[in-house]
């Protein structure tokens, strides 16, 4: 049975001292929550990430990088390896989130070395695809979704992609206050589902997690997760206050 998700992608937000609050916060409120098959994820800025793993260890929830590079170690200045993140037992690590294809320029070759990279080391990527707003006024989503899980994901043994997590993100939704609808959210995810069974089979599409993210809340994650093949959400600015992300996570 596929696990359900909530992760939280701080992005870079907070200084550690609101960093260490807002952890503590969720994990104390996280102590009085069970659902069953189902796992948080906090993804903090990296320089938290010791800070967060010490909460974890007695903790509900699990801890992911927002990024690494793909290299174990070299000459990368201001770079984090897969192996420093190995080292803290990070779990997950979100790659190919839009504002990385945006603002740095990441081409699909470079995520897919970057899954790669992750895999060795046994962290699990939390792989982002979505289209941009001209993609879907145009009705090419579907394709270009389809185009970033082949170029970056599906040169993958079947047990190497058994450990990745795919987030549905639109990007017209991200940081907008503007969610894909139940219906946009259920057709994408389905897609994606069919995508992978066509390629791994019905038991691996089955038992991959597809998490929604883009101006997800705790207004409207719980029927945005009732849709058929959600599993979860990637939350941004909604994670950023543990009230009402615990909301979120009740709504799994
Ligand atoms: C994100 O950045 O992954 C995200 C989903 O952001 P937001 O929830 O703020 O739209």
């Amino acid at each position: 049975m596929r696990k359900r998700i909530v992760a939280g992608n701080w992005k870079m937000n907070k200084v550690f001292s609101e960093a260490e609050t807002l952890i503590t916060e969720i994990a104390d409120a996280l102590d009085n929550v069970e659902i069953e098959n189902a796992e948080v994820i906090l993804c903090p800025p990296a320089l938290y990430l010791e800070m967060a793993m010490d909460v974890a260890f007695e903790s509900n929830f699990t801890v992911g990088a927002q990024n690494v590079y793909p290299e174990d170690s070299g000459a990368y200045t201001g770079e984090i390896s897969p192996l420093m993140l190995k080292e803290l037992n990070v779990d997950y690590c979100i790659v190919g989130h839009s504002e990385r294809r945006k603002y740095f320029g990441e081409s699909h070759e470079f995520l897919l070395r970057k899954v790669d990279a992750l895999l060795k080391h046994d962290i699990s990527p939390i792989f982002c695809c979505g289209e941009l707003l001209p993609e879907r006024e145009a009705g090419e989503h579907f394709s270009v979704v389809k185009r970033q899980l082949e170029e970056s994901l599906f040169h993958l043994a079947p047990d190497e992609f058994s450990k990745v997590v795919i987030a549905y993100e639109p990007v017209w939704a991200i940081g907008t206050g503007v969610n894909a609808s139940n219906e946009q959210a259920r057709e994408m995810h389905a897609h994606i589902r069919k995508l992978v069974k066509g390629k791994y089979g019905l038991e691996t599409a089955e038992n991959l997690s597809i998490l929604y993210g883009g101006s997800c809340n705790a207004k409207n994650a719980a029927e945005l997760f009732a849709q058929p093949d959600v599993d979860g959400g990637l939350i941004g600015g909604a994670s950023l206050k543990a009230e009402e992300f615990i909301k979120i996570v009740l709504s799994l």
